[in-house]
């Protein structure tokens, strides 16, 4: 499907939604993608991606950037702590902070760096073992250890578990950032973006449906 076609998507699940159109931000999650198609998407303009990857972002980043200052780029896969100072030169966003061994690294790093990208907190909502994020009992508590260290807390991001109806898990996260006065709100996939739409996302992530099925990850 073409990024117009993705973008009349969001317009329209926003005017249902009661919301103003533009409200949401468009992430095109170019993770294992050909760099020619990332090109062609930021050539018709658009300029939010998001990468799973800290070692294929240094890979292709740089050069893009080169070429298009005005891109941002989100770290949205689970981050290790010993990558975090490379992360930190890559991303304009870290979505993916889900432990306080993690907030603690970049809150020092962002100290001695003075500046630091905004941050969005990733909740496992669907409290499942083998995915990254806090768990949503211990989310209020996290959201508070990162203020205390200074960090820019924009957002809360969730992937829901496969299978299962995604919305209330969309209701979840959107009730915990409201009563923790968070605004952002990163949620919805190729697949289910106009639900998150409909729950108040303010961050959708698309990949497949924008630059088609992904090539198999080697070794990145
Ligand atoms: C890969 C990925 C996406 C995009 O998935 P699609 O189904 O291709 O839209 C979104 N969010 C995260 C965290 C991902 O890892």
């Amino acid at each position: 499907m073409s990024l117009t076609a993705i973008q009349d998507r969001i317009a329209k699940a926003q005017t249902q939604a009661g919301g103003p159109v533009g409200a949401v931000t468009l992430i095109a999650v170019s993770k294992l993608q050909p760099i020619v198609r990332l090109q062609q998407v930021l050539l018709q303009g658009h300029q939010v991606f998001g990468e799973n990857y800290v070692q294929e972002t240094a890979q292709k980043w740089p050069a893009l950037r080169l070429e298009h200052c005005g891109a941002k780029v989100h770290m949205i896969g689970p981050l290790q702590s010993n990558k975090v100072k490379q992360a930190m030169g890559l991303f304009d966003v870290i979505q993916s902070v889900d432990r306080p061994s993690l907030a603690t690294r970049i809150a020092r790093l962002a100290q001695d760096l003075g500046q630091c990208p905004d941050i969005f907190l990733q909740v496992n909502t669907g409290v499942e073992a083998q995915k990254a994020g806090i768990l949503p009992d211990e989310t209020d508590a996290f959201v508070q250890t990162c203020r205390a260290m200074d960090l820019p807390v924009q957002g809360l991001m969730c992937i829901p578990p496969d299978g299962q109806d995604p919305s209330p898990h969309f209701v979840m996260l959107a009730d915990m950032a409201a009563r923790n006065g968070i605004l952002g709100l990163s949620m919805g996939m190729s697949a289910d973006f106009e639900a998150a739409i409909a729950a108040g996302a303010t961050h959708v992530r698309v990949g497949s449906a924008i630059f088609g099925a992904r090539p198999p990850k080697f070794d990145v």
